[in-house]
């Protein structure tokens, strides 16, 4: 019954150490967040300590009548959240949320379809050395070339041509809407079931700002920790004639014990996402990025050969375009984390340079706007990150001016203010 920090100052450290740099530093990866001190609460508590093996009520260990209020909670609360017909908590993250849905749906070697990991897709979508390049035949489809939009044209040709028995929508890095009526549509065309990845964008489709994909397609798999807001964990919903092959390919099919002290932070999760704040949330977030893009495609940054990918954006994040600029992604990267800014290279489409180094910077706005940041902040930001990346040097002098400026914004926004490991 230690305290940690007596326990192992070692971990102590590093998680203190953590938390100052979430506080000092400005958040903006696309695919994090910051999750409300009760997720927190309710993920480190006792339910890690419990065997849950099956389903609420058909459960595999004795002693799970509260583990199975949670679960039910969880389940109901997210089938309401997006209006879909049954949901599986289970998922231990994003990836095992798109095994599980796959090993359901198709059998080793039948063919799928899947965004390119390079044209913005996901390592799950398909990528060679992942289970789902080894274990089923990948047909990636990808986005023009002339205005970096997924070609749906291309889609109904491979789709026609390969026949897959998956179609796969969805992405980590691709800054529009995606068409799920035409994606329906060609799936039909087919006889194709349809998987809508909403990893990225289920936070602005909880909130009512981003087209639904649970209409049309058969499951969708989403991550909790994104947009929307929650613990680290994934989701699979799906239409109510699917739900018993989905719960079967979750537990025993990929996983064992699910982790029921995450599924009660996803339920609690599940809760905020739909009130009103939250709405309130997303349409900053979505704001912040609008501000953002705006503030890169401007003269000044243009003079500098740096752009946005299709020239702005509809949801989250940014994907800022370094193809014709004398910096690359990971310079990009590097000079954003030297003045407190986090921000992750990312290959762009096309792009001319090795993946490791890549021509692209993926920059999204949840975490800030769930730190409280509106426009005013964005506003700051967006040029802070312009007045950055469009130097041909940052001098030691500059770089400092910027610091500072971060330094005001993460200091008006206090995170997580009521946590207070204790100083090492
Ligand atoms: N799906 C998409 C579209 C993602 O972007 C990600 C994460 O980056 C995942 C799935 C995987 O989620 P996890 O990291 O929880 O396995």
């Amino acid at each position: 019954s230690l305290p940690i920090i007596e326990l192992d100052r070692d971990v102590a450290a590093a998680v203190d150490a953590e938390l100052r740099r979430q506080q000092s530093t400005l958040e903006m990866i696309a695919s994090e967040n910051f999750a409300p001190a009760a997720v927190m609460e309710a993920q480190g508590s006792v339910l890690t300590n419990k065997y849950a093996e099956g389903y609420p009520g058909r459960r595999y260990y004795g002693g799970c009548e509260h583990v199975d209020v949670i679960e039910q909670l969880a389940i109901a609360r997210v089938k309401e959240l997006f209006g879909a017909e049954a949901a599986n908590v289970q998922p231990h993250s994003g990836a095992q949320a798109n095994a599980a849905a796959m090993f359901a749906l198709l059998d080793p070697g039948d063919t799928i379809l899947g965004l390119d990991l390079a044209h913005g897709g996901h390592l799950t979508h398909g990528m060679r050395i992942n289970y789902s390049g080894r274990l089923y035949k990948v047909v990636p489809y990808h986005v023009r070339e002339s205005d970096l939009r997924i070609d749906m044209d291309e889609v109904e040709r491979l789709a026609l041509a390969h026949r897959p028995k998956l179609i796969v929508a969805g992405w980590s890095a691709y800054p529009r809407r995606l068409d799920f009526a035409a994606f329906r549509r060609i799936a039909d065309e087919v006889g194709a079931y349809l998987m809508v990845d909403m990893a990225h964008f289920a936070g602005l489709v909880a909130a009512g700002l981003h087209p639904s994909p649970v209409p049309y397609a058969d499951v969708v798999t989403t991550t909790t920790h994104k947009t929307l807001g929650g613990p680290r964990g994934g989701v699979i919903l799906s239409r109510a004639d699917l739900a018993k092959k989905i719960n079967s390919a979750v537990f025993p099919g990929q996983q064992g014990g699910p982790l029921e002290h995450v599924i009660a932070a996803k339920a609690v999760a599940f809760k905020v996402a739909a009130s009103e704040e939250f709405r309130e949330r997303q349409q900053r977030t979505l704001d912040g990025a609008r501000i953002l893009a705006g503030r890169l495609l401007a003269d000044d940054v243009a003079e500098a050969g740096i752009t946005v990918l299709t020239g702005g954006t509809e949801v989250h994040l940014v994907l800022v375009d370094l193809r014709n600029s004398t910096l690359d992604g990971q310079q990009a990267e590097d000079r954003l984390h030297r003045i407190g800014i986090t921000v992750n290279r990312n290959a762009v489409p096309f792009d001319p340079r090795p993946p490791m180094v890549s021509s692209g910077l993926r920059i999204g706005t949840p975490a800030l706007a769930t730190r409280g940041f509106g426009e005013t902040e964005f506003r700051e930001v967006a040029d802070i990150i312009a007045q950055a990346l469009k130097e041909e040097q940052l001098s030691d002098e500059r770089a400092g001016l910027l610091r500072d400026r971060v330094d005001k914004l993460a200091g008006a926004f206090p995170l997580y203010p009521h946590l207070l490991y204790p100083h090492l």
